[in-house]
């Protein structure tokens, strides 16, 4: 039997790793070389809960001075009370973005932790709507040359992927013709059961956005992502209602005040389960998404999201991008993989929590770790 008054107990430990992509990636509005994970592990009883963020190392500086303080001593069976406690304490330094992040990977931290004291497997905590959840490739990086875009289409259709998604959007919008090029490339290279999504990330005006959105409903593109920035709802109902295709935001969302505000501009509300909250902000986002009729889709963090889109009634699919696809494997054992186009619930040895641990081959990239303990 488990006993239900254990209560969260020091070491809340807390790491950062970093790590270098094979080159330079690029997007429509921004250049990277790296990914770094937060990680964050609360201990109650004789079990760990493993939760993390890709973020800035800051979150690790907000989860060890401002959350762990908070959480020291709570029941990690109450998670409602935890996340309204974490969010109460947060008040002055703001709910959104850094601090988002740092609350999002401590909640899924809570998940596991609840599950393995229960002694069962997170995908029967959340219960199940679907036995697996698709997934769409994602990656192809303005600044990639054509030959490895074909590389990348090729990988992901291979593993039955029958979507992909390219960026677009290149100099900030600026290339229109180059990204129509790359557009009808990444069709060819689909063939004809394959579908083609694009992601701008915000790189275009509303009149670009428009007019490079005509040429995608001509060539059957199915899903404009961020054609304008998603800081602008009103930018983003304009694309939308001049568009056949969906129009799609979300990613940023850090709760449900955001998911509101975008609700009615998007045909499908994108939700990253490391920024809105960890599982129980994606729980609350995608109730109100069901409530205005709308699907949503997972962003990134495959490994995280396993769970909880085969959770969730109203998820579309999930984002298997290549960045987190290749250095979640790294960093932690036990991550779900894709197989037949759909990643399920978890990985193969789960019998309590998301049944995954930090590797021993995360630790080379390793670049911080301490625990609220140790510090004070
Ligand atoms: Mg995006």
């Amino acid at each position: 039997m488990t006993s239900t008054d254990l209560s969260i107990a020091d070491p809340i430990a807390v790491s950062v790793y970093r790590f270098p992509t094979p080159g330079p990636e690029a997007d429509g509005t921004l250049l990277w070389d790296a990914t770094t994970a937060v990680v964050v592990e609360l201990t109650a009883g004789n079990e760990r809960g493993l939760g993390w963020t890709y973020s800035s190392p800051a979150t690790a500086e907000v989860i060890g001075h401002d959350l762990a303080p908070i959480l020291r001593g709570r029941s990690p069976f109450d998670i409602p009370g935890c996340r309204t406690a974490l969010q109460r304490a947060c008040r002055n330094i703001g709910t959104t973005a850094v601090v988002a992040h740092a609350l999002s990977a401590v909640d899924i931290a809570l998940w596991d932790l609840k599950a393995r004291l229960l002694r069962v497997p997170l995908p029967v905590l959340l219960g199940a709507a679907r036995a697996a959840t698709p997934v769409y490739g994602s990656g192809g990086f303005t600044n990639l040359a054509d030959d490895e875009l074909a590389e990348q289409i090729s990988q992901w259709r291979g593993a039955g992927c029958e979507a992909v998604k390219i960026k677009i959007g290149q100099d900030r919008g600026g290339a229109i013709d180059r990204d129509l090029e790359r557009v009808a490339l990444a069709i060819e290279l689909i063939g004809d059961r394959g579908r083609l999504m694009v992601d701008a990330n915000g790189a275009y005006t509303v009149g670009r956005a428009r007019r490079v959105g005509a040429e995608l409903d001509r060539r059957g593109v199915v899903w404009f992502e961020e054609p304008v920035t998603s800081d602008d709802p009103h930018g983003l109902d304009r694309v939308r209602a001049a568009l056949r295709c969906d129009v799609t935001a979300g990613e940023y969302i850090c709760g449900r005040y955001d998911a509101a505000a975008l609700i009615d501009v998007v045909d499908c509300l994108q939700l990253d389960v490391t920024r809105c909250g960890g599982y129980s902000g994606f729980l609350e986002c995608a109730a109100l998404a069901a409530a205005h009729g709308r699907d949503v889709s997972a962003h990134c963090a495959p490994a995280l999201h396993a769970p909880i889109t085969a959770a969730v009634p109203n998820v579309r699919h999930l984002e298997w991008f290549i960045d987190h696809a290749r250095l979640e494997p790294t960093l932690v054992d036990g991550a779900p993989r894709v197989a037949d186009g759909v990643l399920p619930p978890h990985g193969a040895r789960s019998d309590r929590g998301h049944g995954m641990r930090i590797s021993e081959k995360a630790a080379a990239y390793r670049v911080s770790a301490c625990s609220d303990a140790v510090k004070s």
